[in-house]
């Protein structure tokens, strides 16, 4: 007896042919296709209507025949044939055949056609040569298998029609048994959705416009269902491990940093950190999110959540997302935390605490000095880069982790620093500045708790910020000479560049006689060069240094390639102020916090996307000064300058977070491994169904609440297992 057929299934063993072509895009198993979903439907009734075709593309259109003539070959024996085919409103399309045999049965005037072909045009006409297409209709003569349902149009598969993909697709929906559905009958009735088998079915062959909306919904409810589950799942199993609860101590560290602190707590500030030492309270493993807008004051509010930990008993790590700043971490911590960080040494406090910092270009003495501090528990806090923490740092007793900036990582990372600890889990804290939108926070961070906050500290000084034109050369000029006049009046000045560049590369346009005009004049002006190269921190800084008003300033360079000493000498020289202007890649986006800078240049600034632009201009206007940015840019596209527009317009962080969004597509959001190499995500879009997405929320959670082993819901498990071992695979693979 042959195998039953399932999801898994592969297509050979029933498609036969069409399983090469089929391949060829991915769709491999059952599941594949019948997750590949139409693009789109034709409503059987409507013709298409031919003045939206495009000249060279391949089309899908549904016609009736209006005539057809046959003629003879002049150069070769046979006939050909030209069927002309109107959709209703006046326009018309040629069909031609090179070949008459077989289609003039078919292509009567009067019969109704679905065609799958290329528009071209040739004597003034539009046409398709040698299409494919099917009769529909009812009687004897038809040959398609269309009903009276909407016609399903499937994306371009190479070398073969919308026609036959569906054909495929007919093949596997009679072949296929009954499919397990992962979503519980529960869930399904409380919305009214149609088991899963139903479901597929309906999206491929619906009946009708509205079993196939029903369908669709359906299908994409269960991407968000499955997703929820999962994230639920993976909560229940670290709430199963339970966090040693860390109370506050009155009279301890915390609260003796608290009144070194220069400065008040903004609400915002003491809310948060109320919401997080109620967490660190219990024993229910903290799982929480903050987010926090640029400049909010986030690392003090992690500081004393540190503090509080290490208070009664525990060590805190402080995660960083680059070198750069987990050196500026561990320096301002320091700084701040005065005689309190010098426990044990002369003239710190009896019972201070340490920082230490792990980075990979320390030298090994260094290193291992640091990594003693973390393994006797000398030191409170470890500050380092993720990858550094995560694969060697032994700790004495770690109840805390805080990762910072978190705004690329998938949720995989989060979790590997619970294996740091035996018997129980860290406390987690994660904080952003990136703000993320409603339905991202549910799926990325779908099982934390968020905090949120949005005011900034006050006496804040506002950031301006201006678009400049890369062909508007006095603007450009304008750009240098504020930055000069700028550092005149004792600020300091950024420069941003999207690359390192080479040494040699060549001067920027203008070369050494940088006259008016100023050095960066951009290749923009030649309209044809639409990939003008980017400008790089090397050639950058050396125009600046040779144009006459910046030539004068103490200019500085940061980025990748610089030894890490080199980093932060540079940084430490910026803080102090014995640089005017850092010309740097977006090693300094996150974090960097120098309150003297006042002012930015970005260079090529579309180049970057909204939200990092963002960030890079949260790293002015952090003292007293007001901050000014300017976002230079030779684009010529109207949607870059939109979104340098969008960004000059506003300083609202969520805001420019729900524009980005909307942008961007999902992989980019969730990172690779959320997204996979099969992402399971094919009809849902975190910027459109939010509601959807809430409603997934909560029916998975409370089902994997009542039943976290989903011992009841078998289904379900079998697919999250489903899932994990593709993601497995997929990373794996690399
Ligand atoms: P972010 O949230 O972007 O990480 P930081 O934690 O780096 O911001 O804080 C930005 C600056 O604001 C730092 O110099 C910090 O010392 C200062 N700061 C933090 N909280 C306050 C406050 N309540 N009042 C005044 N300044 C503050
Ligand atoms: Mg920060």
């Amino acid at each position: 007896m042959a195998e039953r057929t399932t999801l898994d299934t592969k297509l050979r063993t029933i498609v036969a042919k069409a399983a090469t072509p089929l391949a060829k895009k991915d769709l491999v198993t059952v599941r594949d296709l019948l997750e590949f979903y139409p693009r789109t439907y034709l409503d059987p009734a409507r013709p298409t209507d031919f003045s939206t075709l495009g000249e060279g593309e391949p089309v899908v259109v549904l016609a009736d025949v209006q005539h057809a003539v046959t003629r003879k070959m002049r150069q070769r024996r046979g006939s050909m044939l030209i069927a002309t085919i109107q959709d209703g409103l006046g326009n018309a399309l040629e069909l031609t055949f090179f070949s008459a045999w077989g289609h003039e049965k078919a292509l009567v005037p009067g019969r109704r056609i679905l065609v799958s072909g290329t528009v071209s045009h040739y004597g003034g006409k539009r046409q398709l040569t040698h299409p494919e297409y099917e009769v529909l209709g009812t009687g004897a003569k038809a040959t398609s298998t269309f009903g009276e349902g909407p016609i399903p149009v499937y994306s371009q598969v190479p070398a073969m029609t919308s026609m036959k993909v569906a054909a495929a697709v007919d093949l596997v929906l009679h072949a296929l048994a009954e499919v397990p559905d992962p979503i519980p009958v529960a869930v399904r009735a409380k919305h009214g959705l149609p088991p899963l088998s139903n479901a597929l079915t309906m999206v491929h062959q619906p009946r009708s416009t509205q079993e196939q909306r029903k369908a669709r919904w359906r299908m994409k409810f269960q991407e968000a269902f499955v997703l929820q589950a999962a994230l639920a799942v993976m909560r229940q199993s670290s709430d199963a491990v339970p966090a040693v609860p860390r109370p506050a101590v009155p009279g301890a560290l915390a609260d003796q940093f608290r009144e070194r602190l220069p400065f008040e707590l903004t609400q915002g500030q003491e809310q948060v950190l109320a919401e997080i030492t109620g967490d660190l309270e219990r024993t229910l493993p903290m799982h929480r999110l903050l987010q926090g807008e640029v400049g909010s004051g986030k690392t003090v509010v992690a500081l004393l959540a540190m503090l509080n930990v290490i208070d009664s008993g525990g060590q805190a790590a402080l995660l960083a997302p680059t070198e750069v700043l987990a050196v500026q971490h561990h320096r301002s911590m320091t700084a701040m935390l005065g005689p309190l960080a010098e426990a044990g040494m002369l003239g710190g406090s009896t019972d201070g605490t340490r920082v230490a910092l792990l980075t990979g270009s320390q030298s090994a003495a260094e290193r291992r000095r640091n990594l003693l501090m973390a393994a006797s528990g000398e030191a409170g806090i470890v500050v380092g880069t993720h990858a550094l923490i995560q694969e060697h740092v032994q700790f004495a007793e770690l109840g805390l982790v805080v990762v910072d900036e978190q705004h690329r990582f998938g949720v995989e990372q989060r979790d590997a620093l619970r294996a740091k600890v035996d018997g129980a889990s860290p406390h987690t804290l994660v904080m952003t500045a990136t703000p993320i939108p409603r339905t991202v926070a549910m799926t990325v961070f779908g099982d934390m708790e968020t905090s949120t906050m949005t005011e900034v500290p006050s006496g804040r000084q506002p950031i301006t910020t201006h678009v400049v034109r890369g062909d508007q050369s006095t603007w450009v000029q304008r750009t240098w000479e504020r930055v000069a006049e700028e550092v005149a009046k004792g600020g300091q000045v950024y420069v941003v560049c999207p690359r390192i560049g080479q040494d040699d590369d060549p001067d920027l346009p203008g070369g050494t006689d940088i006259g008016p005009g100023g050095p960066i004049t951009f290749e923009g002006n030649d309209a044809e060069e639409d990939s003008a190269p980017l400008h790089g921190v090397l050639q950058v800084e050396r125009a600046l240094r040779e144009l006459e008003v910046t030539a004068d300033l103490r200019i500085g360079i940061l980025h990748g390639r610089q030894a890490a000493d080199d980093k932060e000498a540079t940084m430490r020289a910026f803080g102090s102020g014995e640089i005017d202007v850092l010309v740097a890649t977006t090693v300094i986006e996150v974090g960097v916090d120098v309150p003297n800078a006042t002012q930015m240049v970005i260079i090529d600034a579309d180049r970057f996307g909204i939200s990092q632009l963002h960030q890079l201009r949260g790293r002015i206007g952090r003292g007293t000064k007001p901050g000014l940015c300017l976002l230079m840019s030779q684009a010529a596209e109207s949607q870059s300058l939109e979104r340098l527009d969008a960004v000059a317009s506003t300083t609202d962080g969520f805001e420019l977070a729900r524009l980005d969004l909307a942008q961007r597509r999902e992989g980019d959001v969730l990172g690779a491994t959320q997204s996979g190499a099969r992402s399971s995500l094919r009809l849902l879009r975190l910027t459109r169904d939010e509601d959807l997405i809430t409603l997934a929320h909560e029916d998975a959670w409370q089902v994997v609440g009542e039943d976290p082993d989903l011992t009841n819901h078998p289904e379900l498990r079998a697919e999250l297992d489903r899932i994990d071992a593709e993601r497995a695979a997929f990373l794996e693979r690399g």
